[in-house]
């Protein structure tokens, strides 16, 4: 049999603005699943570019920030919720569909998917107007609507960074706090950060709140 998932699922800034949070929970749940945690968060910079560090380097990357900030959308409310079930986190990434809702809408498995039926996508304006082009590509926005943690580690991180220990169902959160996977991501993060200089460390890479300090103490104590 396999584990239980805690995944994070975020209902990005137009899925609220479009009314559609009833219908992406309708089609999210399964039997298989329950809710362990949900509450609606205020995005500012620093948790946006902490959760999507991996593609700071990526020509998308300032506006799926931006997208996420809400700044496309006049509203910086994400919908964060913890998912626990068995596959969780395969099961929502496919009732999501790919990351692009154009290929969303023509793959024949990804009909029904939350991104084929409310995804769009729009090229990204350089300031005078003309469509970005970086390396030979034009550069897009996805309006994906929602995220969905893409592993057990990304999951464990992400759940981590948008919610407090006692947000999430009690039962679950020793899911999260398990021996051995705790500190995992958190030390790998805290050392990616540490070398790329980035400051972002120091607010975000708390396993649930812990100071960047104390784990990075707690992984010099572990040799
Ligand atoms: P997913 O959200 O499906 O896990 P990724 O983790 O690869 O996808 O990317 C994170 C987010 O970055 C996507 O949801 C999307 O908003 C944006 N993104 C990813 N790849 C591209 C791309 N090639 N062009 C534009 N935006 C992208
Ligand atoms: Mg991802």
């Amino acid at each position: 049999m396999s584990e239980k998932d805690l995944t994070l699922v975020l209902i990005k800034p137009d899925g609220l603005t479009h009314s559609l949070t009833g219908d992406i929970l309708t089609q999210l749940s399964a039997p298989s699943m329950e809710i362990a945690g949900a509450k609606v968060v205020s995005v500012d910079r620093d948790l946006a570019e902490a959760h999507y560090w991996e593609h700071k380097e990526k020509p998308y990357f300032e506006t799926t920030i931006r997208y996420l900030l809400g700044e496309y959308h006049s509203n910086h409310r994400v919908m964060a919720l913890a998912y626990y079930g068995e596959d969780a986190i395969a099961t929502i990434r496919k009732k999501m569909g790919p990351t692009n809702p154009l290929v969303a809408k023509h793959d024949p498995a990804a009909l029904t998917s939350i991104r084929a039926k409310y995804g769009s996508i729009e090229p990204v304006k350089n300031d005078d107007g003309s469509d970005m082009i970086i390396n030979g590509s034009t550069v897009f926005l996805f309006f994906n609507l929602v995220h969905g943690s893409d592993g057990p580690q990304t999951a464990e991180y992400e759940v981590k960074l948008w919610f407090q220990p006692e947000d999430i169902a009690e039962a679950k959160r020793v899911q999260v706090a398990k021996p051995g996977s705790r500190f995992e991501t958190v030390e790998r993060i805290v050392r990616e950060f540490d070398q790329a200089g980035n400051q972002l460390g120091e607010k975000t890479v708390l396993a649930w709140k812990k100071p960047a300090e104390q784990v990075r103490e707690e992984m010099k104590n572990k040799g």
